[in-house]
């Protein structure tokens, strides 16, 4: 009896209180274990109810354990995108208890007790006993601070980081999303805005002021247009993606130069701004975004060229312009080795006694086919390919050439003036390279004179500087070339030593129709002349505009009314008869 009690009984009543002991104590642990995890741990059974939640799980999804219990647990807890309960045939942690591999999702929706929702990350394992799935536990984590912080990285990487505007990068994406959406039924103006002289602004009242500038515009345009896609593209670069027919955009170009024609008040400064626009239509200038951006930047670059503060549609004459500036792209490599450049030479004279005192070389280029190009043309499309430190150095040493063969023939008194590029003249070869041609020739760096054209950059560009001060000390005469044209300071004047003031020629043009022109002519010369500086006064034309000028000593002049420009021989024979 007492063996079949402990046989029946005893024995296996002992077996089950030892079994579900080491069961507490394993539960013990495992709730240790996971109480001490990270991450929101839960485990269901076959039926998918609750058998099972950690503290983190508890705290995560804002319940306590014995709410949960027994529970079905994914219509409590699984939310989705769209709002709506997420149906069980697409639940993960339902297909869990079906299928024997563990399942990783990175993104989902969880709803807390409270009804909030939040993004959460989980992975789903099936528990296998005796080869049959038994149930599952998930292990999950709340990924809204990582969401976060992705978003926010998202954000920066797409938009400028002064503005907050959406940057190039997303400006890039939206065009070719906007060209695919249009299916060539929509038009639609790519319109890029430009502050005019931004870098004036920048170097009169520091980056600060530039930087409110900025944002202040970027409100600006963003409060015009709050449902059009606006982008900062670089410094002071803003895009515009438009709706519209070409009425319509031309109307919106108006009210915008008009709108931003404007001053700014800035810490007890009244900063005056201007912009300049360039604009393309979809699909008839262009039916992607490369070709897109490309033209509504050259009608960007011709609106400043056009003088600034105004819009200009991309159109035929831009488009003679862009395929010309190609052609001379590929051309100008062979028209030096062709020998297509020369110099042509017009004199400068001393405006009351009309006798030369020195020559002005200026390139020139003729192509068996095409005719003359203008150096205007060519010189700034080498000055952007590099091409201008070759072809640069063969003017240097032309019209050193030619100096020497003057000297030889009896013009011995008169100097060489060569416009230089900034390009040229920041080149390490530049100074070597007119060093040999001066040896070469045995001239006298006296006799000659180098143009630089004034710009803003000769006031902080201290290599430039420093360049400049080497050909001084060399004893080569430097000249500021088109002095006036643009928006200049005269503040690099006190860095560098300078020779000559070459008078833009847009001065004396309109000393005769214009008297303030004609004052700020008066006055650029008294500045000069106090300054001991030669003055030479571009443009002249006609015997009035002589006159003009001939109300001052000492002036030197040159222009049309002198001569052209001429090639060497025939100068040489011109100044023969002249004499
Ligand atoms: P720039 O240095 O201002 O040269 C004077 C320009 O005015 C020349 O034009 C000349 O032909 C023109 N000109 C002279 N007198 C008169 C006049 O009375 N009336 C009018 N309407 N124009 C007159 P060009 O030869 O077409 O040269 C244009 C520009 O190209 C030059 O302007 C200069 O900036 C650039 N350039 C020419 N040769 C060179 C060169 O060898 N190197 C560099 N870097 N630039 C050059
Ligand atoms: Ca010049
Ligand atoms: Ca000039």
């Amino acid at each position: 009896m007492r063996v079949l009690y402990l046989s029946t009984v005893k024995d296996p009543f002992e077996k089950l209180i030892y079994i579900r002991r080491k069961l507490e104590m394993n539960e013990k642990r495992l709730k240790t274990i996971t109480a001490s995890l990270g991450e929101g741990v839960f485990v269901i059974n076959q039926h998918r109810h609750l058998t099972f939640i950690n503290r983190e799980g508890e705290r995560l999804l804002g319940y306590q354990a014995h709410e949960l219990f027994g529970k079905e647990i994914h219509s409590l807890i699984h939310g989705s995108k769209s709002g709506d309960n997420l149906h069980v045939s697409e639940c993960p942690i339902c297909k869990g208890v079906e299928s024997k591999e563990a399942i990783r999702i990175d993104e989902d929706i969880f709803i807390h007790k409270s009804g909030r929702t939040f993004p959460v990350s989980y992975v789903v394992t099936p528990l296998i006993e005796n080869n049959t799935i038994v149930g599952s536990v998930v292990v999950f984590q709340d990924i809204s601070k990582q969401q976060e912080y992705l978003n926010r990285i998202k954000h920066q990487a797409y938009h400028h980081i002064l503005t907050d505007l959406p940057n190039r990068l997303y400006f890039l994406e939206k065009l070719d999303e906007k060209i695919i959406k249009s299916d060539f039924n929509n038009e639609f103006a790519l319109i890029l805005l430009d502050i005019d002289d931004f870098k004036n602004i920048n170097d009169s009242y520091g980056h600060k002021i530039g930087d409110i500038v900025l944002i202040e515009i970027a409100r600006m345009l963003s409060s015009f247009y709050h449902h059009t896609f606006i982008a900062h593209m670089s410094s002071d670069e803003f895009a515009i993606l438009m709706d519209g027919n070409k009425e319509e955009i031309r109307e919106q170009a108006e009210n915008i130069i008009n709108h931003l024609h404007t001053s700014i008040p800035i810490e007890h400064n009244e900063v005056f701004i201007s912009i300049s626009i360039g604009i393309c239509l979809f699909p008839y200038d262009g039916v992607n975004s490369e070709k897109l951006i490309q033209m509504a930047d050259i009608s960007l670059s011709e609106a400043k060229r056009l003088g600034k503060n105004r819009y200009i549609f991309y159109n035929d004459d831009l488009e003679y312009r862009r395929v010309r500036k190609n052609w001379i792209e590929q051309h100008l490599n062979n028209a030096l080795f062709n020998n297509e450049i020369t110099v042509h030479y017009q004199p400068i004279v001393n405006a009351k006694t009309k006798a030369i005192i020195g020559l002005e070389a200026l390139a020139r280029w003729y192509h068996p086919k095409e005719g003359a190009i203008s150096p205007q043309e060519f010189i700034d499309v080498a000055e952007s390919n590099g091409l201008i430190i070759p072809i640069g150095t063969y003017i240097v040493q032309m019209a050193c050439q030619d100096l020497a063969e003057l000297n030889k023939r009896g013009f011995e008194n008169l100097f060489v003036s060569i416009n230089l590029s900034l390009k040229q003249l920041k080149h390490p070869d530049f100074m070597p390279a007119v060093d040999q041609i001066l040896q070469t020739y045995g001239l006298n760096a006296k006799q000659i004179q180098f143009e630089i054209t004034e710009t803003v950059t000769l006031q902080e560009d201290s290599d430039l500087i420093k360049t400049i001060g080497e050909l001084k000390n060399k004893q080569f005469r430097i000249a500021i070339d088109d002095f006036g044209k643009g928006f200049s300071s005269i503040g690099y004047l006190k860095h560098i030593s300078v020779d000559t003031l070459k008078i833009d020629k847009s001065y004396v043009f309109h000393v005769l129709s214009d008297e303030k022109i004609a004052k700020l002519t008066n006055a650029i010369i008294i500045m000069g002349q106090l300054l001991h500086l030669d003055i030479v006064v571009e443009g002249v034309e006609t015997k009035e505009h002589l006159a003009f000028i001939n109300r001052f000593s000492n002036i030197l002049a040159q222009g049309y009314y002198f001569s052209r420009p001429l090639p060497l021989e025939e100068f040489i024979e011109s100044s023969i008869n002249r004499n």
